[in-house]
């Protein structure tokens, strides 16, 4: 490999990414170099095989991760995804942005994040549920509402949380429905966790927009991603007067500078499984996505997506990151240098924990908030982060929204360690 490929394939390291970020925001809060090294190590990591039988009877194994970042705040609290790409070292890097996300917005939780190296597409619902109830049987001592609280992420969902939780309440004979989030509505569920992550994406975004935009109101928004976040965020804008001019997924996006209407949007992706098959637009590659011309770009799919090739030629004025770690650190330099700014992950797609927190908080009460209430309490937790990251960006001057969340939130966590005597 040369140099360049070398840097290349280091770069796209979720991991290497989140420590140079963790390292940059340490020095700027005067950190030393011990507590930035224990921050940037996991309190355990747990790997697990999981096999399970085909209809051909053959046995078909996965490598399975649990990483528990840090439980100086609470129990670790973060989802589980189904990828073909994941890895250890991903499913690391997300739990430490679990810890940032949890303690910047005040809830009583560590970090974690868990993931199946698997392509869930290519399994029928019967290995799905197989796969996940072994998930569970093989990590259940290390879960429970006090220990460690998964929920959904990246192809996991609702039905997911149903097997995890029915397998957890056999195997361990404890009826602790707070253990899981995200869960259908039967099993304790939240009615409004379904759309909380897209519901706090669009309104970081609405309230950024009031910052550098003039407004919400008629901003043109490119949605690169139409899974469980893309989707709702898309909902959620075009309730608010944005207007949604493109829409993509793995196959490809759609442009369309009259609006691309997002009702329309979700049934062609139910009728032929992708919205690439929108009729009214243009087609364009996915590279072509996000250099698109428009005011607001949400990513919201996976990681790395904005790097330091594409990030110069990125036409929006605003991006709000609706997935885990789009951009990578190179990007955010370029972001910064160019006057673009950047609602961080960590701030932006939080409304799905703190949809979970209070699914979590009720259950453990014995009694469901209304839909409506819960929806409010989102919101409103939602813009208190806003407005407390925003004010330390303009406390911090030269430093972007990122840094700006990251150091309240590892503050948060440094200061907690230090009173339990861990630093
Ligand atoms: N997977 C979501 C995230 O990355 C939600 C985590 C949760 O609800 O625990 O924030």
């Amino acid at each position: 490999m040369n140099s360049s490929a070398v840097e290349e394939t280091l770069s796209s390291n979720l991991y290497v990414q989140q420590v140079k970020k963790l390292y940059n925001v340490g020095k700027i809060l005067g950190l030393n170099e011990d507590v930035l090294d224990t921050l940037a190590q996991p309190e355990r990591v747990i790997q697990v095989k999981i096999e399970i039988k085909g209809k051909d009877g053959q046995v078909r194994t996965f490598m399975g991760w649990r990483s528990q970042h840090n439980s100086a705040l609470g129990p670790y609290k973060g989802g589980v995804r189904y990828h073909p790409n994941v890895t250890q070292d991903e499913v690391v890097a997300l739990s430490m942005m679990m810890t940032w996300k949890n303690a910047l917005l005040l809830l009583p939780y560590g970090g974690g994040k868990g993931g199946i190296r698997v392509d869930p597409s290519k399994l029928t619902q019967d290995e799905l549920e197989q796969l996940s109830r072994r998930y569970v049987g093989a990590l259940y001592k290390y879960i429970g509402s006090d220990i460690d609280i998964p929920a959904p992420d990246v192809n996991t969902n609702p039905q997911t949380m149903a097997w995890y939780v029915d397998e957890y309440i056999k195997i361990t004979g404890r009826a602790d429905y707070a253990a899981f989030t995200g869960k259908p509505i039967e099993l304790g569920g939240l009615p409004a966790r379904i759309y909380s992550t897209g519901l706090g994406v669009a309104t970081t975004a609405r309230l950024a927009a009031e910052k550098v935009l003039g407004g919400i109101e008629g901003a043109r928004v490119l949605i690169q991603g139409f899974g469980n976040v893309g989707s709702f965020t898309a909902k959620f804008l075009e309730e608010m007067g944005a207007k949604i001019v493109g829409i993509s997924d793995i196959k490809g996006g759609v442009i369309n500078y009259n609006g691309i209407d997002v009702k329309k949007a979700l049934e062609v992706k139910d009728n032929t499984g992708s919205v690439f098959n929108y009729p009214d637009g243009k087609k364009v590659t996915n590279e072509e996505f996000l250099v698109s011309d428009c005011d607001i770009l949400i990513p919201a799919a996976i990681e790395n997506v904005i790097h330091k090739f594409n990030a110069p030629k990125v036409k929006a004025k605003l991006i709000v990151e609706g997935a885990n770690g789009p951009l990578t650190a190179d990007a955010d330099v370029v972001m910064k240098d160019r006057g673009i700014m950047v609602v961080p992950d960590i701030l932006a797609n939080a409304g799905g924990v703190v949809g979970s927190y209070v699914e979590w908080a009720n259950n453990k009460m014995g009694e469901i908030m209304d839909e409506e209430e819960a929806r409010k309490l989102i919101v409103s937790r939602m813009e208190r982060a806003f407005d407390y990251v925003y004010t330390k960006y303009n406390k911090l001057g030269d430093q972007d929204m990122r840094t700006a969340a990251m150091a309240m939130a590892i503050e948060r966590v440094v200061n907690a360690m230090k009173v339990r005597g861990k630093l």
